[in-house]
């Protein structure tokens, strides 16, 4: 018997999880990872804690199944995406802390870049938004902030990594600097047409080349783990940011097929084959992870606030006693009488990209009760999600024909039903809801030969539940209407 060890590196903890020839999860360890936030809008990682905390869950899952040497075929990486790490390239040694993508160090920074007459180039070149969110904003500042970084980026002294690209020096000993191209596209200094470092955008953020990992595809021999580290050696055969690792985990592997995960925040991505998506509704073109040297397509909306407003209404309103009450709760209620919440925390994300918004609760009478207002911030992610989805119809041209589901809040059936209420269409959530873990399984076992072909990946994938549209497509848009003048209220502030 032999496995497949998926290693999924979050931004909240570490995790390893143990496949079998039918793709079946056999065993999962995690490890807590903490973030630091040393100025307002901050967040940083210790990056030798997040190689540590990720060996150790990997070294655990391996030991929980008593794993002996020649039974792991093959290692798959997943990762927190965009998060920077600077390292010594003779020891190893990071220069600075990992800054996570979260951090928004570098914002005044990239406002400026997006005001400027390049902003126009970069936005084309790379698919994305001007933020940052992404990489190539975050490398500046360590390379201006660290003494000495500059010059001893351009004489090949550092090296730049996203979190696979660190994992993958640190198993293979400093062996292998490479990154795969889902992650490399979230750089923003990649070129997404032609998949390698882009000479002007290197340029303009004046960031050696010497410094950036080779870019190979997700599903690629990689190198081979050190023996030091998990008391074997390993081939790393497969690499992918967790957003496109879920997409693949989903089986979403043709044009039109879509995934939406219901996390702290929501990803949703539509892949779109070999075809490169140029998004005119605010949405960002990025790689989905790639079998071989052709390109494969996604295009991605995210949500900033969505579980979180949850473990808001848990946490610091104290109006439910856990994420899973809201169901019932919710059902409880027939309505929410008109009550509406955007829960715009931080901003809205796309479509909207608006950072000024805030929260906001409209509709509220004396006759509201705490299940309307429970029930509002369930929908309240519905609606967000519908938005993300007709950005990504518009976009792509092609009607979505079923959601594809995953993360901690699509455990909640008033919210799924909710979701193919308000959508239209049907939502399926699949048997195994650790969709990222397995994407990064499946990568790394179509590369070594454990899995014949995509066909069997594709076979492998089966569905929880669908959950089918029942609301009249009167009711469903006098909804959305509401919903859409409560954003219009938020945006207003
Ligand atoms: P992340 O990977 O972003 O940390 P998870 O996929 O683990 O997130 O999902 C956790 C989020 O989902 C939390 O914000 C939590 O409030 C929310 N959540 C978990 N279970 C439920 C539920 N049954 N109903 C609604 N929200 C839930």
């Amino acid at each position: 018997m032999r496995f497949l060890l998926s290693l999924d590196e979050g931004t909240t903890s570490a995790r390893a999880a143990l496949y079998n020839e039918q793709g079946r999860r056999i065993a999962t360890e995690s490890a807590p990872l903490v973030c630091a936030h040393p100025n307002p809008g901050w967040v940083e990682q210790d990056a030798q804690a997040i190689w540590t905390t990720q060996l150790d869950a990997a070294r655990r899952v391996l030991a929980s199944k008593n794993i002996r040497p020649g039974e792991v075929a093959a290692i798959g990486i997943t990762n927190q995406r965009e998060t920077t790490i600077v390292w010594d390239a003779s020891t190893g040694e990071p220069i600075a802390p990992a800054i996570v993508w979260q951090c928004r160090r570098t914002a005044e920074a990239c406002a400026l870049l997006a005001a400027s007459p390049a902003a126009d180039a970069v936005t084309r070149k790379t698919g994305l938004v001007i933020d940052a969110y992404f990489s190539a904003s975050k490398i500046r500042w360590i390379l201006d902030h660290v003494p000495d970084a500059q010059a001893r980026a351009r004489d090949g002294a550092l090296r730049f990594g996203t979190v696979d690209t660190w994992l993958l020096w640190n198993l293979t000993n400093g062996a292998v600097h490479a990154t795969d191209v889902s992650n490399a596209s979230r750089t923003m200094l990649m070129n997404l047409e032609s998949g390698d470092w882009d000479p002007e955008l290197l340029s303009l953020f004046d960031i050696p080349r010497a410094m950036l990992p080779r870019i190979i595809p997700s599903s690629y021999t990689a190198g081979v783990a050190d023996a030091s580290h998990l008391g074997f050696e390993v081939p790393i055969c497969g690499i992918a940011g967790d957003q496109q690792s879920a997409l693949f985990g989903q089986a979403c592997l043709r044009p039109g097929l879509s995934k939406n995960t219901y996390g702290t925040g929501c990803f949703a991505l539509m892949h779109t084959g070999s075809h490169q998506p140029v998004s005119r509704h605010k949405l960002l073109a990025t790689r989905a992870a790639s079998l071989d040297a052709s390109p494969q397509f996604a295009i991605e909306g995210s949500i900033f606030t969505a579980g979180a407003a949850i473990q808001w209404l848990r946490d610091k309103l104290i109006l439910i006693p856990s994420a899973a009450a809201t169901e019932a709760i919710a059902e409880s209620a027939s309505g929410t009488d008109g009550v509406y919440f955007v829960p715009a925390f931080v901003g809205l994300g796309a479509p909207y990209w608006d950072p000024n918004a805030r929260a906001t609760l409209t509709g509220v009478t004396l006759a509201t009760e705490a299940k309307h207002v429970v029930r509002a911030t369930l929908e309240g992610i519905a609606y967000q999600v519908r938005e993300l989805v007709e950005a990504m119809e518009a976009d792509s041209g092609e009607p979505l024909r079923e959601l594809r589901v995953d993360g901690g809040a699509a455990a909640n059936n008033f919210l799924m039903q909710f979701q193919a209420d308000i959508l239209g269409k049907p939502i399926v959530r699949p048997a195994d809801a650790e969709t990222t873990a397995l994407g990064a399984a499946y990568l790394a076992g179509l590369a070594c030969g454990y899995f014949p072909s995509v066909e069997a990946v594709e076979a492998n994938w089966s569905a929880d539940r669908t959950f089918e549209p029942r609301m009249p497509t009167s009711q469903r848009e006098d909804l959305y209407a509401g919903w859409k003048h409560a954003v219009a209220q938020c945006r207003a502030k």
